[in-house]
């Protein structure tokens, strides 16, 4: 979810590339799960998350909305998030032992916390969100170790793709007008979750034999706003 926020209020002002050090280390959270318990009512799930998700467990994403996903109000469309207990928070996949059950496909929220992207000109850098983990004395560890995802450069290219369609599609929307809203919901979720895909191949070139005719049906081409942070 995007943020519009004061940079110095939340960070360190510093913006940082993927082998740029940043002191985000927590020691693999080593006795300590306070995120997971106290927000996983907050982490949506792009596409590539339910990809992942599908493949770790095997199930598809009309069985994940069962029990695993819900969908709830993202900015402007509703979009898939870990599903938690009514009025809770704690994420229904860390384990009895306060240990993530599904760590080798977790969503890309949990690999990014503490870290933040600040978005701008069609693309982001990362900032490191000094409020956020109570543990005190975290190690410098180079970006692209923290996130620890495959594949790195097309994986950002897919984040920031995915972040300029939704930021595109809300600036394309009048005010106000609930239909848009709802119409574009739907496409988005049948386009990018619900339609089927290979779980033994590549996720990416799925994704991009979709995305150019969706952007081409949902906009007419404006660019939306260059400039917000997320996390
Ligand atoms: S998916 Fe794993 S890392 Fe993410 S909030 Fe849930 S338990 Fe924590
Ligand atoms: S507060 Fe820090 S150490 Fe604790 S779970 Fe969150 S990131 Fe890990």
């Amino acid at each position: 979810m995007k943020r519009f926020v004061s940079m110095e209020e939340i960070s360190d002002g510093r913006l940082y590339g993927a082998d740029d050090m940043v002191r985000a280390g927590c020691g693999g959270c080593e006795g300590c799960s306070a995120c997971c318990e106290t927000m996983a009512d907050t982490i949506f799930l792009d596409p590539l998350d339910v990809f992942w998700m599908m493949q770790g467990l095997n199930r598809s994403f009309a069985s994940l909305m069962a029990d695993r996903i819900q969908l709830d109000m993202a900015d402007c469309f509703l979009l898939p998030r870990i599903k938690t207990e009514p009025g809770r928070s704690r994420c229904p996949f860390l384990n009895e032992t306060g240990r993530c059950s599904i760590h080798s496909f977790r969503p890309g929220f949990c690999r990014l916390f503490p870290l933040g992207r600040f978005y701008e000109n069609r693309s982001f850098r990362y900032f490191l969100q000094t409020g956020e983990c109570r543990l005190a004395g975290r190690t410098k560890v180079k970006v692209r170790k923290w996130i620890d995802t495959p594949d790195l450069e097309r994986y950002e290219t897919f984040v920031s793709d995915w972040h300029y369609l939704l930021r595109d599609l809300e600036a394309s929307i009048t005010p106000g007008d609930a239909e848009a809203v709802r119409r574009i919901t739907l496409a988005l979720l049948e386009t990018f979750y619900a339609a089927p895909y290979r779980l033994e191949e590549d996720f990416y070139p799925q994704f991009y034999e979709r995305f150019p005719a969706f952007r081409k049906q949902h906009l007419p081409g404006a660019p939306g706003p260059t400039a917000d942070a997320s996390c």
